[in-house]
């Protein structure tokens, strides 16, 4: 089963590897083993560990894809975007200079591609 993997929060790119533990409980860790797994990015070698013996690796894919700021920023974008639809309505179909329903989407637009990975 493939899970979704987020791009790197410091880079943007999405280039990542999971490197597994390479030792186990009945196995267990030596001089030179790693008990945990961990995912790093490719561009620029940040990463994040797992938890201890699983080998699946999933923890480190969760570990890598929990992001509390930038989640918090896109439910707060969301929001934004439904209270600007209920005061002014959808977006234009034209953008016209001075008009406060293309600065309210505008201002949105800049928010989104400030945050979005
Ligand atoms: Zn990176
Ligand atoms: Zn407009």
């Amino acid at each position: 089963m493939s899970q979704h993997i987020r791009a790197c929060p410091f880079c943007g790119k999405t280039e990542t590897y999971m490197l597994k533990p390479d030792c186990s409980r009945t196995d267990p860790k030596d001089v030179g083993t790693r008990a945990f797994p961990y995912m790093v990015c490719r561009q620029c070698h940040a990463s994040v560990s797992g938890q201890n013996y699983d080998q699946s690796g999933k923890t480190a894919i969760e570990a890598w894809n929990t992001r509390p700021l930038e989640d918090d920023a896109s439910s707060l974008i969301e929001t934004l975007e439904s209270t600007i639809t209920t005061l002014y309505g959808e977006r234009c179909s034209d953008t016209e200079p001075g008009c406060p329903i293309c600065d309210a989407w505008g201002f949105v637009d800049r928010l989104k591609e400030d945050t979005v990975e």
